[in-house]
């Protein structure tokens, strides 16, 4: 089925994912637990302990696509809040609500947030430690572009990771999880945010991500070193690491 979002020129594409997103900022975080049914949580913390965030105040990460703050407020409590990071993302009702949480967190000393897009990055060449994306760069309309800005503003020795949703390669499972993508997910979002849309916009991104090794390929392409991958739950979502070396 196509859900009328197959054929889309970029600058459309990202009209459509503002419009999902704006929509859904209040009631992202639950429809994240809802929709990997807590998993999410498992994959973030999985994705700072890669990272190992350095325990000391010069240390900058990038935390593109942002959104609600997950990434950000994870890594400035590894680094036993001594890391600053920065929440970009081009979506100010969910920046918005991450500034919302941060507060009540009491991370916001640690934490800058930034309406921008990740193809146009507003910061200079080797700014960052660390440049982070969970979940955002399927989003982006041109990921060649936004890998190239990843490059450009990390340091000398900069990391690069990258999660995302990815092809699954245990069978059963793989069935099971379309099942589960195609119908369950979209109703859901029905349910909660009365719209079934944006859901099914989600899950068709999903399906039209490069798997593991086309995306470690794009990321080699982009200039970074030492490029791996790990799989999590069977590759329902990957973490990509890269080196800028
Ligand atoms: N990283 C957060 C997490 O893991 O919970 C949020 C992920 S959410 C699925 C995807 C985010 O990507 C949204 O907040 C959306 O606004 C953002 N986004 C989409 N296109 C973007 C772009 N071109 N530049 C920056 N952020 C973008």
């Amino acid at each position: 089925t196509s859900y009328g979002f197959r054929q889309v020129a970029d600058g459309e594409k990202q009209g459509l994912v503002n419009q999902v997103f704006h929509k859904v900022a209040k009631r992202y975080d639950i429809m994240n637990d809802v929709m990997s049914m807590g998993m999410h949580r498992a994959w973030k913390d999985a994705m700072i302990s890669a990272l190992n965030p350095r325990r000391e105040p010069g240390y900058k990460v990038l935390d593109v696509a942002g959104g609600t703050g997950d990434i950000a407020f994870r890594i400035v409590e590894a680094s036993g809040r001594q890391a600053h990071a920065t929440v970009l993302d081009i979506n100010g009702s969910m920046l918005g609500v991450g500034a919302e949480r941060a507060e009540k967190k009491k991370l916001s000393g640690n934490l800058t947030f930034v309406e921008a897009n990740a193809e146009e990055l507003p910061f200079e060449a080797g700014s960052f430690d660390a440049y982070t994306i969970a979940f955002g760069i399927r989003n982006v309309p041109r990921i060649d572009v936004a890998l190239s800005e990843a490059y450009r503003v990390l340091k000398r020795g900069g990391r690069l990771l990258v999660l995302e949703f990815s092809e699954v390669e245990m069978p059963l499972l793989d069935k099971i999880y379309d099942a589960w993508s195609f119908n369950a997910i979209p109703q859901f979002g029905k349910a909660i945010t009365g719209d079934a849309e944006p859901y099914q916009y989600l899950v068709e991104s999903i399906r039209k991500f490069p798997n593991q090794e086309n995306f470690a390929a794009m990321i080699r392409q982009a200039g970074f070193s030492r490029v791996t991958y790990t799989n999590y739950t069977g590759g329902i979502a990957a973490l990509h690491s890269g080196w800028k070396l």
